[in-house]
């Protein structure tokens, strides 16, 4: 049976803005179909941070000039339009990648929901700022909402949600079911869109979900031999950008741990990664997590780069 893997694409692979976006994500399939022409089953999945702030903060330029016409776009539907753009993006380069070279998988994004627990304790602590600066007054508005705001550093206000702890993916028997098709497939974009289960309704809400957290469960529910986490650094580093700073091969999940709790891992960055990897390791037996570049996965899948963690 061929090893299935899940990769969790960086922002250093999607750009900026679109003209960035069509070069970056050219460059990401073309390391992806690396590992399809290795024989790899691939799951992508992908973040999108500047994707979802540039729609939330058009979105909420129609609702203020236009109040007659538009309401406000809640932030999980934004972030279903930034799965669905960046997706198609994604799939059309990679099947053009593929085609060049003379393979035939088909390649589709899935919206992706992602059930959270309303009694997340994240949500009494949000801390994710989403959108915008916001003026004093906007700000105000914010709150009466009943929305959280933090002042970030005199830049001004911030809207700030809670990163809950991603449960379940609604969607994982389509993904399955694709993947055992032979087909390539794009899910959980952004962390997925967070909903909370009210009986058969699924209800979108104002969270965003860590994407390599998502992506770790993904794998563990596709019984996935790798998680792929593809970032902006080739390995991971104890004592990072310190004189004594050290590059690190492997790690098993205690000696993460050990590394988390000493705060080696930036929270926001480095730190998710590490404990999604944790998370993926106690998952199942024999499960790795291999984090380094994106221009390095092939050489890291072999074992000749990048950061490992196991059990
Ligand atoms: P992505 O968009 O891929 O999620 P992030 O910026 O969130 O990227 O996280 C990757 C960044 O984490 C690296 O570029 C690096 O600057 C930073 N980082 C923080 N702590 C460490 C560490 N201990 N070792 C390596 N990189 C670290
Ligand atoms: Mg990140």
């Amino acid at each position: 049976m061929s090893k299935r893997i899940v990769i969790a694409l960086g922002g250093n692979a999607l750009g900026s803005n679109l003209p960035e976006q069509m070069i970056a994500v050219k460059r990401a399939c073309t390391a992806i179909a690396d590992m399809i022409e290795q024989g790899y089953e691939v799951v992508l999945g992908h973040g999108n941070g500047p994707q979802v702030g540039m729609l939330k903060l058009a979105m909420d330029e129609l609702a203020i000039h236009h109040p007659e016409q538009y309401t406000v776009t809640p932030l999980s539907v934004c972030v279903a339009m930034s799965q669905g753009y960046i997706g198609y993006d994604l799939q059309n380069a990679l099947r053009e990648e593929l085609r060049d070279r003379g393979l035939k998988n088909s390649v589709s994004t899935i919206i992706t929901q992602i059930l959270v627990d309303a009694n997340d304790p994240a949500f009494d602590n949000p801390s994710k700022p989403i959108g915008r600066f916001l003026t004093n007054k906007e700000a105000a508005v914010e709150l009466e909402a009943g929305h959280t705001v933090v002042e970030d550093t005199g830049r001004g206000w911030r809207r700030v949600v809670a990163s809950p702890k991603p449960q379940r993916i609604i969607e994982i028997g389509a993904i399955r079911a694709l993947l055992e098709a032979g087909q390539v497939v794009i899910t959980g974009g952004g962390g997925g869109i967070p909903v909370i289960e009210h009986g058969n309704h699924l209800r979108g809400t104002a969270a965003v979900v860590d994407k390599d957290a998502a992506a770790a469960l993904t794998a563990a529910e596709l019984d996935a031999d790798f998680l792929v986490i593809l970032t902006a650094v080739e390995k991971v580093a104890i004592n990072y950008g310190k004189l004594d700073q050290k590059w690190l091969d492997s790690m098993t999940a205690d000696e993460a741990r050990k590394y988390l709790a000493e705060g080696q891992f930036a929270p926001g960055s480095m730190q998710p990664k590490v404990e999604a990897a944790v998370a993926f390791a106690e998952s199942g037996p024999g499960r790795r997590t291999l984090i380094t570049l994106l221009e390095k996965a092939r050489d890291g899948l072999e074992g000749r780069t990048g950061t490992i963690i196991t059990a």
